[in-house]
């Protein structure tokens, strides 16, 4: 553990993340590459555990070491904290080790007083600036360490306003800001019952302490949560000189990224705000302006900034995300960082990054983000429907959302609760809304920019998000909008438009028609209309839009080739039928992993004779509807084998209890009441009966599985005949058929013995000895009982493969029902952290992976060529995937959407197995 809690910046670099927090780190690295950064220091990470650690209790030493460090900076800038001619104002910046946008506290211009404000107004000869800047230090200090409300502030600022007859904040005078700055006191000592520390040491202390605490706020926990970020990491403070963006026309204050962040087109890409202050412009209170016009406004600084961009991007190897201010035409950094960008824009730039030679090909594949995939594969508007949009606003987050309009995270949380799907509507968000962020499928604001809150946090979880879409008119309070017709105007347009490019041609095209079709009349929009969003062009469309499949763009292509060249699991698909099996072949899938069988008898028309096989009381009845079920089940897998020509079909035999075929007692007997034609009545009573006797206390533990198999041979022996059918007819056309037949639920060696006998038996029968030894049907099974994984040395002797059944192998390690675990209680247990994750959804490596390593290495001490691998949900989660590649699996399976990500993911196990130089963390290069 390091003894020094505090470093200045030119002490640091880019490695001490850990330590500094990811902005204190890139200012030691900024400052080091001689970029110009206001001077200051960074209190340590481990300094905040400390405190945590102390009972929250802030130590003397630490105390003592920032005011050392603050006498260093004080000789640096030649100024003085609390000094009444030219007082030192510093901000204190959170900044964990793991980006958390927004989620944590930071409190600018502190070291103001009664005394100071007076000093800054008479240096800088501007007392509308002095106290302009501390009523918004008293603001934050009030929320962010005495945790007062924001309303109480921002209400008398409105008032203020009103009583001036001013519309914007610009336009108050000096003293009406100093009107503004009393009025803030007197809320402070009444709400607070302690006055706004006037002793600037004190303000700085409690102003550390209170960034430290909001590492546990709320919203902060939540985004650690969603993100998987560790509680134990802490965050760092940086303690910084102040860059003044709002002390005149020749200021400003910016965000911008080196390429753009939802397209990856390289050159700047980002918005600034003339005199304001660098809040202004994430919060999104003002609608900014685009950067290309900074070029015209300050053209030298643009040039300045573009040769910092291009010149940290090349240090980080990555495209990065800067926020500047100009004081007085002369440009501050203040920080990079890895920019965030949504999933077309990360390929083009990770490939566009290999093409001109910055990174590697496993570099690239390493970056590519599994979420932001899914994004990729998300879907957009059909636009052969011809959506009219009612307003276009900025594509902040790509993707196309249904859902009803709601105003308030809190509705929003309850309404998806109840299994309605939302959109979330607000004039900007806030961290405090992040809940309804999670629970909406898509984000609507009226105010903000591309940087905007909302637009980070939805772009980080891949949710469609349209921003500063000025058209509406939110009421929050009385849950409704109205919107201006046509198209909204100025830089949410222009950006639109211009992003639009990267979203395709059609899409473009749609905003531009609308744009033109806009008529100057309102739109209604009330709480629970249905709206569509595209997030990819911006639109906002009333009413429920078809939406189309989406297409994987050439990097996607490229970087899954890149993928395929590094990883050594294969990637099967979890398909059902021949349609299924073709999208699994054209995603990549190079085999079929699991063909639930049962799936097949699903059809109302197939259901029927299920129904006849299940309900026979004679043992011709049921051969009878066997016999009319195989050729709907040869038909499937021929076609199945012809999808997948030369690649293996694993077909499982029937799975799941039979009452599952059949409707439920109650439904049958309300049938049977309502009819008094006698054959139905008859057929009715007959399944009834039967549904009673096929009755379980614990189906998932009853007749399923092998056991169906071995109480009903007959069943897996028609499925067996149309296998072999299907085989030789399919070799018969040319096609090199891979069939395998995997028995389920095996808990006894002598199980899979008995059955594979039957299955070998039915192969000699149907197929010549040459057809066998020429297609070899291989014969395996599922493991997915506990007993199956600890005996799997004396089921190996029977096995040609084993595929590991993670759904029901973790229902039963744990002993939680997969119905019912999810809806009941794994929710709290994650929440309540009494497990890390959803074990249905990541696999519990301590215990089942226990299990399924285990049950391999016996497995394969049998028969080292026994193949391995896994079909359940886990089959397309990262990190069950580096699980199965740590272990020696052969394969993967998934469902077919899935299989891009378990592509890379197995690539990245690969990588994340074995280091290349400098690749764990984007490391200056
Ligand atoms: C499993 O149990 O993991 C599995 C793939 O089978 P099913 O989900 O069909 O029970
Ligand atoms: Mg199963």
């Amino acid at each position: 553990m390091a003894e020094r809690k505090v470093y200045f910046f030119e002490e640091g670099h880019f490695g001490m993340k850990n330590l500094l927090g990811g902005k204190g780190a890139n200012l030691a690295e900024m400052t080091a590459a001689g970029v110009p950064v206001p001077p200051g220091f960074t209190v340590t990470t481990e300094a905040c555990m400390d405190y945590f650690r102390d009972g929250e209790v802030f130590s003397e030493e630490l105390w003592a070491s920032i005011q050392e460090a603050l006498s260093r900076l004080e000789e640096k800038t030649g100024q003085r904290l609390g000094d009444r001619v030219d007082p030192l104002l510093v901000s204190v910046r959170s900044g964990a080790v793991a980006s958390m946008p927004g989620m944590m506290d930071t409190i600018l211009n502190l070291g103001l007083n009664d005394e100071t404000v007076e000093a800054l107004a008479a240096q800088t000869g501007d007392e509308r600036f002095a106290y302009d800047c501390y009523r918004r230090l008293i603001q934050m200090f009030g929320e962010v360490v005495l945790g007062l409300d924001s309303w109480r502030f921002e209400r008398l600022l409105e008032k203020l306003k009103h009583n001036h007859g001013c519309t914007e904040d610009q336009q108050l005078s000096g003293a009406a800001w100093q009107e503004l700055v009393q009025q803030y006191k007197n809320s402070v000592a009444a709400a607070a019952g302690r006055p706004f520390p006037q002793d600037v040491l004190e303000q700085l202390r409690l102003a550390v302490e209170a960034v430290f605490r909001s590492w546990n706020n709320q919203r902060a926990r939540i985004y650690r949560g969603i993100n998987r970020i560790s509680d134990l990491q802490g965050t760092a403070v940086t303690i910084q000189q102040m860059a003044f963006g709002n002390k005149g026309d020749d200021c400003g204050t910016g965000v911008v990224f080196t390429r753009n962040p939802s397209t990856g087109e390289p050159g700047l890409y980002g918005e600034f705000l003339v005199n304001a202050q660098g809040e202004d412009v994430v919060a999104g209170v003002r609608t900014p302006r685009p950067i290309a016009e900074l070029q015209n406004i300050m053209p030298e600084v643009y040039d300045e900034l573009e040769t910092w961009c291009s010149k940290l991007e090349m240090r980080y190897g990555d495209m990065q995300d800067i926020e500047f201010t100009v004081e007085h035409n002369k440009l501050f950094l203040l920080q990079t960082r890895g920019g965030k960008r949504n999933a077309q824009a990360a390929l083009r730039i990770a490939v566009d990054l290999v093409r001109e030679g910055r990174i590697s090909r496993e570099e690239a594949v390493r970056r590519v983000e599994l979420p932001h995939l899914e994004q990729l594969l998300h879907r957009g508007i059909d636009e052969s429907a011809g959506a009219q949009p009612l307003a276009s606003g900025l594509p902040a987050s790509p993707g196309a959302a249904i859902g009803m309009a709601v105003f308030d995270a809190d509705t929003a949380e309850s309404w998806s609760r109840e299994g309605r799907p939302v959109i979330l509507i607000r004039p900007e968000t806030t961290p405090d809304d992040i809940h309804g962020v999670l629970a909406a499928e898509g984000i609507l604001t009226s105010r903000g920019g591309m940087t905007s809150h909302a637009a980070v946090v939805a772009r980080g979880m891949g949710k469609p998000a349209i921003c500063g879409c000025e058209a509406l008119e939110v009421d929050v309070d009385a849950r409704c909008m109205s919107v201006r017709g046509g198209i909204g105007t100025g830089v949410a347009a222009s950006l639109s438009v211009g992003t639009g490019a990267g979203a395709g041609a059609g899409a473009g095209a749609g905003a531009g028609a609308a744009a033109a079709s806009g008529k100057g009349t309102s739109t209604f929009i009330r709480e629970g209309d249905w709206l569509t969003l595209d997030g990819s062009t911006g639109r906002v469309i009333l009413g429920q839009m078809p939406l189309r499949e989406p297409v994987a763009s050439e990097e996607l292509l490229k970087v899954l080739r890149w993928a395929d060249e590094i990883r050594r699991l294969a990637v099967y698909a979890n398909a059902d039928t021949p349609e299924d099996a073709r999208t699994a072949r054209s995603l990549g899938a190079q085999g079929i992993g699991l063909c639930r069988t049962e799936h097949m008898f699903f059809a109302p028309e197939r259901l029927v004779v299920m129904q006849q096989m299940i309900a026979a009381e004679t043992e011709l009845e049921r051969e009878n509807a066997l016999a009319e079920l195989l050729p709907m089940q040869q038909q499937d897998f021929e076609g199945i084998f012809e999808a997948m020509d030369g690649l293996p079909v694993t077909i499982r035999l029937l799975d799941p209890p039979l009452h599952e075929f059949l409707p439920g007692r109650e439904e049958l007997q309300r049938k049977l009441d309502a009819t008094t034609e006698k054959a139905e009545r008859l057929h009715l009573q007959r399944l009834l009966r039967r549904s009673e006797a096929l009755r379980e206390t614990n189906p998932m533990l009853g007749q399923r599985g092998c056991r169906l198999g071995i109480m009903h041979p007959e069943i897996y022996r028609m499925q067996a005949e149309a296998v072999c059918r299907a085989v030789a007819a399919c070799a018969e056309r040319g096609v090199d058929v891979r069939a395998e037949i995997m028995i389920p639920l095996v808990g006894a060696a002598a199980e899979l013995g008995l059955l594979r006998a039957e299955v070998e038996e039915t192969a000699r029968r149907l197929l010549s000895a040459e057809q066998r030894e020429a297609r070899p049907i291989r014969i395996g099974t599922m493991i997915e009982v506990p007993r199956a994984a600890l005996t799997a040395g004396q089921i190996a002797v029977h096995a040609d493969f084993f595929s590991f059944g993670t759904n029901d192998l973790t229902q039963m390690t744990y002993g939680y029902s997969r119905d019912d675990a999810e809806g009941k209680f794994l929710a709290r247990y994650v929440e309540r952290k009494l497990l890390p994750s959803n074990p249905f959804q990541v696999l519990d490596t301590d215990g089942v992976g226990q299990l399924i390593q285990m049950a391999a290495e016996n497995g394969r001490a049998v028969r080292p060529d026994l193949k391995t691998g896994i079909c359940g949900e886990h089959g397309g989660d990262r990190e069950s995937i580096f699980f199965c590649h740590a272990i020696g699996l052969d394969y993967v399976s998934c469902s077919p959407y899935r299989i891009p990500m378990a592509r890379i993911a197995a690539a990245q196990a690969v990588l994340e197995a074995d280091p290349l130089p400098g690749r764990k963390e984007a490391v200056p290069v």
